[in-house]
């Protein structure tokens, strides 16, 4: 979708600097300095009262002198002076203002910062920033900022939260050889935002990839819908995630949920690919910009050394991508290519005799071959052989194959010849790294690319039938109660509302009452307290499994009763709940927490000692459907005990899987009622068996 007002603000084909300066060390002389030096074509109108021209440009004293239409304007004034240049803007008919002008809300000043936004979207005008560095853009040749030069030109654009980091990679550019068309400066994200910008991009011409520096976003799900509509690759690195967050602790999962898992399993629910640190950003952001994705697993690996061979090796199993043989033909094609004592496998070692030869033939064969779905070329300096002349029969060999759907990635091994070689390749459109890990996981990131438009492709449809009315009739009664967590009873009437399949239980208030339903729901029963102001049972002696008979109720009954009393005396008790007993199952927790960003977000993991000792859990952003709710069931550590190890039987994943949909339907669903909740433990059974929610926990929103 075409956004013309975005079009203004990033491609300006006029801009005002309102501040402009004459004074060398002014914010408003160095975005005019760079404006110039940068070769911008466009119109520029430097606005100030009191100067008649900057840097040899008329001035005017207000943007309401310019006779010319303006798209975007630059502001540099101080603070306090924004609001009264934003009416001139917007009568001008301005449509983006760039503030570079810091002092808002990241020092304190949201009224301020929210007063600019509402008057500029009520002209039309979008606004970036405040507190940005600017808007640089080698398409356009507009470096509209304080950052002194354009980066170093490319395909990708960077999307940065941090205006620090902003410049200190546009330097860097240079020097790791990584290109780049446009850097965007983004900063308090008062009105832009990255899920705008995310979209925008996306139809820029000039970007093959997107390349994200977040430290948080204002809200989740806009970036997820975002991204997943993009069609780009979009690549982040996520700081600071040790600081959000830090949910009430009222439920395992509050205490689990850490900022860093719920941005992990957002950014991946929403297709984006996640960097680990600066240098894996630009490594990744090199091959996604310059290369197509990966479609298949089946990775070559050309060598002429054994030692990068096994390096790479681990690196592809590293990145889910093990290498496999080379089928026979290409085995024997390639024989052809390399001595006696060569290897054709995969790797396919050509040995330190390898010359440009050797090199060209085997990758023009080898990346042609229908077989190969990704291709990484390897080359160890050698006193034979010259690294810019194996760079230029790579090249020459990628171009004779024809190919163009396929990635490929290089490393050279060795010292300056081979980096002089490199930089070739990049500015050739091959992307060439210092060490073979690195080529490996810059081509897997190219894989997960692939792997992950795939399936977030996939539609999110609802599960099952629900009754929310049902559902809410409980939560009313509670809050009528004046209460703002449900009794495990509540929960589970809750929880089976959505479809999942709770143990029956009912309340006794009386030992008698407490006879009469286990004789109904049928030896053994369980027994438990009921109580508000008990949400850990178990560490009030609350719960009774495994009693057989009358006896075992009535003494059970009486020594809860006395065990609630004890651990708190003014515990308001309902009474004791009566529940089948389920048989024994492995025991999983599913929970959830209402996050800040991204609100109803579930978590899954293997219960009981796992989750306390090992955190065995994994996240996702409701809704979610069956497909990654699967691979939920694939993530954790302990998924091999579900899958049935050591001649188990494999537990009922299936229906695990449709658990994990139904209770992301009802927290998204009742979103405004639930603040956090647990299943723990749910007891799973073997494959066809389903399986039993026999604790359940709902703590509501304040109202
Ligand atoms: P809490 O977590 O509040 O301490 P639970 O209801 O989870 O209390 O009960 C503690 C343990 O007792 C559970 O982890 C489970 O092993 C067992 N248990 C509870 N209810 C049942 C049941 N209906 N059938 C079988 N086992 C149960
Ligand atoms: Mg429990």
């Amino acid at each position: 979708m075409k956004n013309e007002v975005l079009d203004s603000l990033l491609t300006p084909k006029s801009v005002a600097v309102v501040g402009a300066s004459a004074t060398p060390g002014k914010i408003g002389y160095s975005v005019m300095k760079n404006l110039i030096d940068g070769g911008y074509k466009g119109a520029i109108y430097p606005i100030n009262p009191s100067a008649e021209e900057i840097l040899g440009i008329k001035c005017y004293p207000s943007i309401s002198d310019v006779s010319g239409s303006v798209d975007a304007a630059i502001i540099t004034v101080p603070s306090k002076l924004v609001d009264g240049v934003t009416d001139e803007i917007g009568r001008k008919g301005v449509k983006g203002m760039i503030v570079i002008t810091s002092g808002f809300s990241e020092v304190g000043n949201r009224d301020l910062e929210l007063a600019l936004v509402k008057k500029a979207n009520s002209y039309g005008t979008r606004v970036l920033g405040p507190n940005i560095v600017g808007v640089l853009s080698n398409t356009d040749k507009f470096n509209g900022s304080f950052a002194p030069f354009l980066p170093l030109p490319g395909k990708a654009s960077l999307v940065s939260q941090s205006g620090a980091l902003l410049i200190a990679l546009d330097a860097a550019t240079y020097t790791r050889r990584v290109g780049f068309d446009k850097l965007i400066s983004i900063g308090n994200m008062s009105d832009v935002d990255f899920a705008d910008i995310v979209s925008w991009l996306d139809n820029d011409p000039n970007t093959s990839c997107i390349t994200l520096y977040i430290e948080g976003f204002k809200d989740g799900r806009a970036f997820i819908d975002a991204a997943r509509k993009a069609s780009k690759p979009i690549i982040a690195l996520k700081a600071g995630v040790s600081a959000h967050g830090a949910a009430a602790a009222a439920s395992h999962t509050g205490s689990l949920a850490g900022a860093a898992k719920v941005y992990g399993a957002a950014l991946q629910q929403a297709g984006v690919i996640q960097a680990t640190d600066l240098d894996n950003l630009f490594d990744r952001t090199l091959a996604l910009s310059q290369q197509p994705p990966m479609k298949g697993d089946n990775l070559l690996i050309i060598t002429n050394g054994g030692g990068v061979g096994v390096l790479a090796t681990d690196a592809a199993e590293r990145s889910g991508l093990p290498l496999k043989f080379a089928p026979a033909d290409v085995q024997l094609e390639l024989k052809k290519h390399m001595p006696e004592f060569g290897s054709a496998k995969n790797p396919v070692d050509l040995t330190g005799m390898a010359g440009n030869d050797w090199y060209g033939d085997s990758v023009r064969y080898s990346f042609a071959h229908p077989w190969t779905e990704g291709l990484v070329v390897l080359y160890c300096e050698t006193a034979i052989t010259d690294p810019m002349q194996i760079a230029q029969a790579i090249k020459k060999a990628v171009d004779e194959s024809g190919v163009k759907d396929k990635p490929i990635t290089v490393s050279f091994v060795g010292g300056e010849k081979s980096e002089v070689a490199m930089r070739w390749l990049v500015e050739n459109g091959i992307p060439a790294y210092g060490a073979p890990d690195v080529a490996v996981d810059a081509i897997s990131s190219l894989r997960e690319f692939s792997r992950m438009k795939a399936l977030s492709a996939q539609t999110t449809e609802p599960c099952a039938a629900f009754d929310s009315e049902a559902a809410r009739e409980v939560i009313r009664k509670a809050r009528a109660d004046g209460r703002d967590s449900l009794t495990e009873i509540e929960a589970k009437e809750v929880f089976s509302a959505y479809g999942m399949p709770v143990t029956s239980t009912e309340l006794a208030r009386t030992e008698d009452q407490a006879v009469a339903l286990a004789k109904k729901i049928g030896f053994p029963v369980v027994m438990k307290i009921v109580s508000p102001d008990i949400l850990h049972k178990s560490d009030a002696g609350g719960v009774k499994v495994n009693i057989k008979d009358e006896t075992g109720v009535r003494e059970a009954f009486k020594t809860i009763m006395k065990n609630a009393k004890e651990y708190k005396a003014t515990a308001d008790i309902h009474g004791i709940a009566v529940q089948e007993m389920a048989p024994w199952g492995t025991e999983v927790i599913l929970g959830s927490v209402n996050d800040p960003t991204f609100g109803p977000t579930i978590m899954f993991g293997l219960g009981g000692i796992f989750v306390e000792v090992l955190k065995d859990v994994t996240f996702r952003v409701a809704p979610v459907a069956d497909t990654q709710a699967r691979r939920m069931l694939d993530e954790i550590r302990g998924a091999p005990i579900l899958a049935g190890v050591r001649g188990e039987e494999a537990r009922d994943r299936e229906a695990l899987s449709d658990v994990i949909c139904q209770y992301s339907t009802m927290i998204l669903d009742l979103k405004d009622e639930i603040a956090e909740s647990d299943a723990n433990p749910v007891l799973v059974y073997e494959h066809g068996s389903g399986l039993k929610v026999v604790d359940a926990r709902i703590i509501l929103k304040k109202k």
